[in-house]
This record gives C-alpha cells, structure tokens and sequence, in this order.
C-alpha cells in the first residue's frame, strides 16, 4: 500500500525530506503523499521513514491503494530507472 497524510498533519516539515522517493510535497492545506511515488519505503529502508518522524502520527496506510510487496517492489524499480534516466539526461552518473 501507498500511505496517506491525513488532515490532522500540522505542517511541521519533518517528514518531506526524509522521503526516499520524493512522494511528500504541501498539498493546499497541509502535507500529502503521492501515491504513485509511495512505496512505503520498499527498496530504501525496513520502516516507513515518514512515519517514523511524524510527530502527531497523521500517516496511515491509504485504504484507496493496496499493493502487496511485488507491487512495491516493481513501483520501487519503476521510480529508480526515472532516476538513472533523469541523471543520465543531467551527466550525473557519467564515468571516467
Ligand atoms: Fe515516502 Fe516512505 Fe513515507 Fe512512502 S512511506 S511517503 S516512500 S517516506
Ligand atoms: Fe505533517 Fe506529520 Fe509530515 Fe509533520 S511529519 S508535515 S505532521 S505528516
């Protein structure tokens, strides 16, 4: 499952860098999670990092996205070769 930020977020910042994937951005009101860069940190870390630092605990699992392992896994790969896209376009990785 992707998580969500519900509406009891109180705008701290903490959590939004501390994504791996860059899913968590401020929303018109308060902080939310895209659910498609979301992989409840599969890939990263054994822990949603988000959760981990939220200090009002407003981050559950959102019920509009379930998505056992594989499916993380494969969203985890998806997102990483944009990455190696996106920084072969930039020279970032280049060798030698
Ligand atoms: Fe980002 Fe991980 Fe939180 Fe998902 S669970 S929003 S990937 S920090
Ligand atoms: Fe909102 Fe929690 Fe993120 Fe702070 S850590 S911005 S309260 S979701």
């Amino acid at each position: 499952m992707a998580l969500m930020i519900t509406d009891e977020c109180i705008n701290c910042d903490v959590c939004e860098p501390e994504c791996p994937n860059q899913a968590i951005a401020m929303g018109e009101e308060h902080y939310l999670i895209d659910p498609d860069r979301c992989t409840e940190c599969v890939g990263h870390f054994d822990e949603p990092q988000c959760v981990q630092v939220c200090p009002v605990e407003c981050i559950p699992l959102n019920p509009q996205r379930v998505e056992p392992q594989p499916v993380l896994w494969a969203k985890y790969r998806r997102l990483q070769s944009g990455v190696a896209a996106s920084n072969a376009t930039t020279g970032t990785t280049e060798v030698g």
